[in-house]
C-alpha cells in the first residue's frame, strides 16, 4: 500500500537469521514492489563502532539497488535520560528508533513487578516518557507491545494482559507525550508484532496518535525473510485507521 519499510534487522543484529543479509532483503524487497526500506540493525549489532557502519554502506552501494535503502539503527532507552547509544555514532545513522522496552536486554530498567499490569503501565509510560524526551530519538519503537518472550506469557496471557496494562495508562501523561512527539516531529512505529501477539489494545493507542497528529512509521522489525513477508498484514488496520501519505513518518534524504 505503501512500498515501505523502515525497521529491518540483518544477520549484524545477533537476534536475527544467519542467512538474513543486506543482498537477500534488497532482492526480495525489490521483488515486493518496495520503494524505499531502512535497515535497522542493533546498536550493539554494530559494536558501537563507526566503521562496521561504513561497511554496510558500501554493501548497500556494491548491490546497486534500485530502490531507496536507508541505515537506521535500533537503539534503547536504558533509564531516563540515559539511552543504548550516543550521539557520536547517532550521527553516522539517518535515523534512529528508540526502543522503550527492550526489557530483555543488560541494563534496562525493569518494571517492579512484571506480573501485575498496573505497575508494567507506570513503567511504560516511564520508558516512553524518557524515549521522547532523549534528543537522539526520531521513531519511537514498538510502545505498549507486551512481548510473550520477554513477560514470560503465552500468546493469549500478553493479549489480555496488555489490555489490562493499557487500561491503567495514565491518558494526560501519554497524551502530552504524544503532543511533545508531535511538536517534535518524533514518530511512533507500527508494525506487524503487534497483530502476531493479538495486541488489539494498540488499534486505539495508534487512533491516538493520529488524532494528535504523530506520525506513523511503518515497519516490519523483521529478523527473517518470512517476517519481512508479514508487513502485508497491516494493510487492513492501515486502512481502518484512515492512515494517508500525510500520515507517515519518513527518513530525511541522505545525510551524506
Ligand atoms: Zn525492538
Ligand atoms: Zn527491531
Amino acid at each position: 500500500m505503501f512500498h515501505c519499510d523502515y525497521h529491518i534487522h540483518t544477520k549484524l543484529s545477533p537476534c536475527a537469521a544467519r542467512d538474513f543479509d543486506i543482498e537477500k532483503i534488497i532482492q526480495i524487497q525489490q521483488e515486493q514492489g518496495m520503494k524505499e526500506i531502512g535497515i535497522t540493525d542493533h546498536d550493539y549489532g554494530y559494536g558501537y563502532k563507526a566503521k562496521n557502519i561504513e561497511a554496510v554502506r558500501k554493501v548497500i552501494k556494491k548491490c546497486e539497488p534500485s530502490i531507496s535503502v536507508h541505515v537506521g539503527v535500533e537503539s534503547h532507552i536504558l533509564e531516563y535520560r540515559v539511552a543504548s547509544i550516543n550521539i557520536q555514532l547517532a550521527s553516522y545513522f539517518d535515523y534512529v528508533l528508540m526502543a522503550p522496552n527492550h526489557y530483555h536486554l543488560r541494563g534496562v530498567s525493569l518494571p517492579s513487578d512484571p506480573g501485575n499490569p498496573r505497575k508494567v503501565a507506570n513503567h511504560e509510560i516511564y520508558m516512553f516518557e524518557a524515549a521522547v524526551a532523549c534528543p537522539l530519538t526520531d521513531v519511537v519503537v514498538h510502545p505498549f507491545v507486551v512481548m510473550p518472550n520477554v513477560f514470560r506469557m503465552s500468546k493469549e496471557e500478553v493479549a489480555a494482559f496488555g489490555q489490562e496494562m493499557m487500561r491503567a495508562i495514565d491518558q494526560k501523561r501519554l497524551i502530552r507525550q504524544l503532543d511533545l512527539a508531535a511538536q517534535r516531529g518524533i514518530g511512533i512505529e507500527i508494525s506487524p508484532k503487534f497483530i502476531r501477539y493479538n495486541q488489539m489494545h494498540l488499534v486505539e493507542f495508534y487512533h491516538l496518535c493520529l488524532e494528535r497528529e504523530v506520525k506513523l512509521l511503518i515497519g516490519s522489525d523483521a529478523h527473517n525473510a518470512e517476517e519481512l513477508g508479514e508487513l502485508s498484514k497491516l494493510e487492513p488496520v492501515l486502512k481502518e485507521l484512515g492512515v494517508q501519505e500525510e500520515h507517515l513518518w519518513r527518513p530525511k534524504e541522505w545525510r551524506w
